[in-house]
């Protein structure tokens, strides 16, 4: 495992390369908010590094990027707590369902949990908080498409699991966060997550992911997560 710059496993054409996706989203994210009158930086670009090499990561790393998100405890321990140590500013977001006995690690690895959805999680995590004296950014989930398989509150019950969130576990509710079902028009759920945190104060959007940021972008997403398009596949 690398700890500095200097001796980071890459080569100079995996950072190039990266370097050139990343700019490139960059460059798409400012466009689409242009033409929705938005403002362009207040669009932040989460690179989901999960399941990626750890070349790719540093090579994002020293291309600048310094906002992550990952998608297993484990993973993200062994990765991300190293590199803290080396480069400033990081902000790691965790973007999966996060089972109550897990809750103590991603307290301490992550910045912000964007995968709240259940009542015993809320409190679980409020209770980790103070324990370690973290500040925790937190997002609720919100299945839009109201799929089986899919975490997140339904939108029906959204505002009331945001108001217990708040006022009976003390968390800081900033942002919300959906994964539009794979076959529908992603617009529409970009849409009801939008209408929803406008109703209930909130401030930011993640919505949006390789194959549809810059729809997000427009409908207003303040976080978009992009995998692919920065990394090429996961293994
Ligand atoms: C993997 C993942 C992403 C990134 O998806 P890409 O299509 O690779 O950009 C975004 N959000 C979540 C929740 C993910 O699990």
């Amino acid at each position: 495992m690398i700890l500095s710059k200097e001796n980071a496993n890459v080569n100079t054409l995996m950072i190039s390369e990266i370097s050139n996706n990343i700019n490139y989203i960059r460059k798409a994210i400012n466009r689409s908010a242009a033409e929705s009158e938005l403002d362009p930086a207040a669009v932040t670009l989460i690179a989901v590094s999960k399941g990626q090499p750890i070349e790719k990561i540093e090579a994002a790393l020293i291309a600048g990027q310094r906002v992550f998100a990952e998608n297993r405890i484990q993973e993200a321990e062994s990765k991300w707590l190293n590199y803290r140590t080396c480069y400033d500013n990081i902000e790691l977001h965790l973007i999966c369902p996060l089972q109550t006995n897990k809750v103590s690690k991603a307290v301490k690895i992550f910045d912000v949990i964007q995968t709240i959805d259940r009542p015993k999680l809320a409190w679980k995590i409020a209770k980790e908080t103070e324990k370690q004296n973290r500040r925790l950014t937190c997002y609720i989930q919100v299945n839009t498409g109201e799929e089986n398989h899919k975490a997140g509150v339904t939108p029906s019950s959204a505002d009331a699991f945001i108001a217990r969130c708040r006022d009976g576990f003390g968390l800081n509710i900033a942002g919300l966060m959906c994964i539009p079902p794979v076959n529908d028009n992603s617009i529409l759920h970009f849409a009801m997550l939008r209408e929803i945190a406008k109703r209930n104060n909130i401030a930011n959007l993640s919505m949006g992911m390789s194959n549809d940021f810059e729809k997000a972008v427009k409908m207003g997403a303040t976080h978009v997560r992009i995998g692919t398009a920065i990394f090429n596949k996961s293994k």
